[in-house]
């Protein structure tokens, strides 16, 4: 048997039960058309974007109906060929009313996509570069849904040196990235050529944690000869797919305090974003659809599908199966996810993972005598860090006394930005 190459992670951590094995061997799966899409126009960190079209209005699939709203924002395109219903009020994940735009499918249109120009990035000027990112409505597809196209504006005086891609997938139960890399592995390496000769990148990185040995394995066969790209075993651990943890992992170098990836030279994206941004370019095709994992105690038939954005969640849900026995469904992974606020909210650009939740998972453990935790001592949490905090969620998984500390941590840190927004 050949030995596994040496698997590199970071200090600390923890190890919370996987559960991936229901669908980490389940091939991606289209979702069928539905009836009816919603597209809130701020389904990404920063300015909300602007709608192009009206209420009537025919769309194609692959169309932009919303424009960016200003630099830190991207274009938005219909999911589906079909009408514009409106565009008005409806609920976010998060329970909020939200712009958006609501589409009906023609029942009778073939959804052939319309591919966009492509273009070839060697040619392009930065700034061009940078346009057809944002057009193309790119965000980082590892839940954050931060802008791609603001990641590669390098601020001024700063350079990438190296660029490195998340492959760890550390979330339990979550495996679409794991799925894009098995089935997408050509993909994801251009994508990583394509950005690394852009950006000007000596080389690149690519960390896969090797609970994904078949993954690792694809990737590392599309490489071509030659290539400065790097598959990197990593173990298993989480959170390493948090930015500043895979530098360590893989580097052994810390970002510090209030310092960016960028500070030391790197640029982090995710596995599925490299997919995309070779979509955009070689094939024309924005942002339309995600790969997730739809999983939990609560899913009669747990998969792996690729979703229109905009999709109702609760018609994903239906596909999959859903039974009486879930007590909520978790938007993203249950470290870092949402719970949901209602069904009824869509699937958006930063949605990995549905998860149907059972009342033992769901029923918060007591909590017992806590240390310092409530204390709203600020300044002390200020000079602790507080604001590095990824809210991993990690503290709250190992807590002995059953403190939910991250909600602490995330409400601390609220308080702290509310403070110094009265004081300016
Ligand atoms: S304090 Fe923040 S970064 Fe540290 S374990 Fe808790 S949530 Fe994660």
């Amino acid at each position: 048997m050949t030995p596994l190459p040496l698997q590199r992670s970071f200090r600390h951590g923890v190890h919370p039960a996987e559960h991936k094995e229901a669908t980490e061997h389940l091939p991606l799966e289209r979702m069928p058309f539905v009836d009816r899409y919603v597209l809130p126009l701020g389904q990404h960190i920063g300015a909300p974007c602007r709608a192009v079209v009206r209420a009537g209005d025919r769309v194609r699939r692959g169309q932009l109906i919303a424009e960016p709203g200003g630099f830190v924002s991207i274009g938005l395109h219909s999911p589906v060929s079909g009408r514009v219903l409106d565009v008005g009020p409806h609920r976010h994940p998060n329970g909020q009313l939200v712009a958006a735009i609501r589409i009906e499918a023609d029942p009778y249109s073939s959804q052939q996509i319309t591919p966009g120009p492509t273009a070839d990035p060697a040619s392009l000027g930065l700034d061009e570069f940078l346009s057809h990112v944002q057009l193309a409505g790119l965000v980082g597809l590892g839940g954050a849904a931060f802008p791609s196209h603001v990641k590669y504006k390098l601020p001024e005086g700063k350079a990438c040196e190296r660029l490195l891609i998340n492959g760890c997938e550390c979330e339990p139960y979550l495996t679409c990235d794991h799925r894009v890399m098995v089935e997408r592995p050509e993909a994801v390496v251009r994508g990583v050529e394509l950005l690394a000769e852009r950006l000007g990148a000596a080389s690149s990185w690519i960390g896969v944690e090797m609970n994904k040995p078949d993954g690792f394995d694809a990737l590392s066969r599309c490489v071509p000869a030659g290539a400065t790209i790097n598959i990197s075993p990593l173990s298993v651990k989480y959170p390493q797919g948090a930015e500043k943890m895979l530098i360590e992992a893989l580097f052994g170098e810390e970002v510090p305090a209030g310092k960016l990836p960028i500070d030391l030279g790197i640029v982090v994206n995710n596995v599925a974003t490299m997919a995309s941004l070779a979509d955009s370019f070689d094939r024309g095709i924005p942002l339309i659809e995600r790969a997730l994992t739809v999983a939990g105690p609560g899913v009669d038939r747990p998969a792996n599908l690729i979703v229109p954005i905009g999709t109702p969640i609760r018609d994903v849900l239906a596909h999959c199966g859903i039974n009486q026995a879930t007590r909520q469904v978790v938007m993203g992974g249950p470290m870092m996810g949402m719970p949901l606020a209602t069904l009824d909210a869509p699937v958006l650009k930063g949605t990995s993972g549905l998860l149907a939740f059972t009342e033992d998972i769901v029923n918060h453990p007591t909590e017992y005598a806590c240390v310092r935790a409530r204390a709203g001592r600020y300044e002390d949490l200020e000079k602790s860090y507080v604001m590095d905090c990824m809210e991993c969620g990690a503290c709250t998984y190992t807590c002995p006394s059953g403190v939910p500390i991250v909600h602490l941590i995330r409400a601390a840190k609220l308080t702290i930005r509310q403070k110094k927004a009265n004081k300016a």
